[in-house]
């Protein structure tokens, strides 16, 4: 894909953004870009930067670390892929936000890295709403114990939740998934007292559903840099 095409494809995504949060009443600025560049050149990843993007979305570890040191420093890096333990310093090091967290084994040693690192690391919640065994990310009465580990646990800033729909869900599926998160993140503020402002959902496929449903990151990789 040529930059030239990145970034057409990138205002035609941003203004659906704009119009989409517009259509059901939100201010638009509420909905924040992540550009997943997994599997593309920096040089995708610079064109993209080139006109404006700065936040960023990868999965796999290696290509993460890589980017990470390559690319500018003013870059929001979101490590969005499942999270092995073993790849947690990376991730703390390297990540703005950690968006797919789904285990209090994962919160501990999130919070013991970040302390040696010296940083506070923001996180969101993984929920599984379907229950589709091959995803990852926790059932809502798992997610309860979670919120609860993750408010306690010192050197992690828990800001909300993210989910992934299930594979070619129709309209009404993916509002209902959507919603069920939303409704669970505004019950977790009553019950716990905070606020926990970010839903991460929706992706190239179902951002419509996800904004209508209140999503504050969409993560959207294909409809930006082109299949992969
Ligand atoms: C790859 C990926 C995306 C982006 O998917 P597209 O369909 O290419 O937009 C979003 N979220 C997660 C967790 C991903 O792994």
């Amino acid at each position: 894909m040529t930059a030239q095409a990145i970034c057409e494809n990138l205002e035609t995504v941003r203004k659906e953004i704009f119009d989409c949060a517009v259509k059901h009443n939100r201010d638009h600025e509420s909905v924040k870009l992540v550009a997943v560049s997994k599997l593309k050149p920096h040089d995708a990843v610079m064109a993209a930067y080139g006109v404006g993007q700065r936040d960023f979305g990868e999965n796999r570890m290696p290509e993460f670390v890589d980017k990470h040191a390559a690319l500018p420093d003013d870059i929001r890096w979101h490590f969005i892929g499942h999270l092995q333990s073993n790849k947690v310093r990376h991730a703390v090091a390297c990540s703005d936000l950690i968006h797919a967290v789904d285990s209090a084994k994962l919160i501990d040693r999130i919070g013991r890295i970040a302390g040696e690192l010296g940083k506070c690391q923001p996180i969101l919640l993984e929920a599984n709403i379907s229950g589709e065994e091959s995803k990852f990310g926790s059932s809502l009465s798992g997610l309860e114990d979670l919120v609860q580990k993750a408010l306690s646990t010192e050197n992690v800033e828990l800001c909300g939740f993210m989910t992934m729909a299930p594979f070619n869900a129709g309209h009404d599926e993916l509002v209902k998934t959507f919603s069920t998160l939303r409704d669970f993140r505004d019950a977790m503020e009553v019950r716990h007292g905070v606020t926990l402002p970010e839903l991460s959902m929706g992706m190239s496929g179902d951002y419509e559903e996800a904004i209508e449903c209140g999503a504050t990151y969409v993560r959207i990789g294909t409809a930006i840099f082109g299949a992969r």
